[in-house]
């Protein structure tokens, strides 16, 4: 079979592999049918991504249909599906505890283990939710979304809270997009004109332009001086998380939707003061899977805004070096495999 091996940092290629076998008990063959291209890829591509061992399949944001089935998965011959591709061991303390999106022995498909930028793929059975009518170009956009949802469930929001939403990429407009879904008035802060000019035009969200005024100022002024009473950030940046602090109103909170490499260091008393809730949100849950899908289905979520560029498996190579730079315009690119 062909697939997409990113061989070390900068060579990406096309390569024949051998076809991944008969499943074992448990597990289903999918045949892979839609990529999407995340950040995260940009980041094994270019080298950035910490503790990534080479070469690399990748590819995580997948749709595709059930081709073969070990023994006991229940899933039709054929049958479209969305793949969770966060792979968990069902027995550490996470686990045990309903929530295998941070499971301590987590394998995220294209990161930990080789990913879907191929024709075939073995995956758990568990980790596969049938489409339910989505189509499987749409299907592969569920998992992206449903970071930003499970964001939103995790802050434990209540309808018409003032909302701010810091970085506008895929994973923060996604956190916007189902902040709105939930009844948040939502407001998004970035430091691309170009980006919050899509956030506003296209998605109809209130955009806070940190280029050209401090983010301290527009907060002031979009807040009446109070602060934002939910904040999430989806920047990946220090120095964003660190200032997001000050972002949050009294009785609010600061989600954590990004990770950053570093420690952040914040003033305890102004926390304290505020009577912050810091989140954590890693991943996502089936149930975020399911509410993505719905929302999708029932057209709450402009994915054909969202998804800008298209390629094929054969032109990944070259397409994906090159959108690795050149990013005006794009939001999310998506692979049609088969
Ligand atoms: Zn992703
Ligand atoms: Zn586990």
């Amino acid at each position: 079979m062909k697939a997409v091996v990113c061989r070390s940092p900068g060579d990406l290629v096309l390569e024949d592999r051998a076809e991944p076998g008969a499943p074992p008990p448990g597990w289903a063959r999918i045949a892979v049918s839609h990529v999407g291209i995340c950040g995260t890829d940009y980041h094994i591509f270019e080298g950035k991504h910490p503790f990534l061992a080479y070469p690399r399949i990748m590819g995580h944001e997948v749709s595709g249909t059930v081709v073969e089935r070990g023994e006991g998965v229940e899933l039709a011959i054929g049958e479209p599906v969305i793949i969770n591709p966060y792979l968990a061991c069902g027995k550490c303390v996470a686990c045990r505890h309903g929530k295998p999106n941070c499971c301590v022995q987590i394998e995220v498909l294209g990161v930990h283990r080789d990913g879907a930028m191929c024709d075939d793929i073995l995956v758990p059975g568990q980790n596969l939710y049938p489409a339910n009518g989505l189509s499987l170009a749409d299907a592969a956009a569920v998992e992206f979304l449903a970071i930003g949802a499970h964001a939103v469930r995790r802050s434990l929001s209540a309808p018409g809270q003032r909302t701010m939403v810091i970085g506008a990429g895929p994973i923060g407009l996604g956190t916007a997009l189902f902040a709105r879904i939930a009844g948040l008035d939502v407001s998004l802060l970035d430091m691309s004109s170009e980006r919050l000019g899509f956030a506003e035009s296209e998605l109809g969200f209130t955009a806070l332009d940190g280029s050209k005024a401090p983010a301290a100022d527009l907060v002031r002024q979009a807040s009446g001086g109070e602060g934002f009473d939910l904040v999430f950030d989806a920047t990946g940046n220090t120095q964003s998380v660190q200032s997001a602090f000050t972002h949050v109103a009294h009785g609010g909170a600061l989600v954590l939707v990004s990770v950053v490499k570093d420690d952040i260091a914040f003033s305890d008393p102004e926390f304290h003061k505020r009577e912050m809730t810091l989140v954590g949100s890693r991943n996502a849950l089936r149930p975020d899977f399911d509410h993505v899908a719905a929302s999708i289905r029932n057209g709450a979520v402009p994915l054909e805004k969202l998804v800008t560029h298209r390629t094929t498996l054969a032109d990944t190579p070259r397409d994906l070096a090159r959108w690795a730079h050149e990013k005006s315009g794009l939001i999310k690119a998506v692979i049609e495999v088969g």
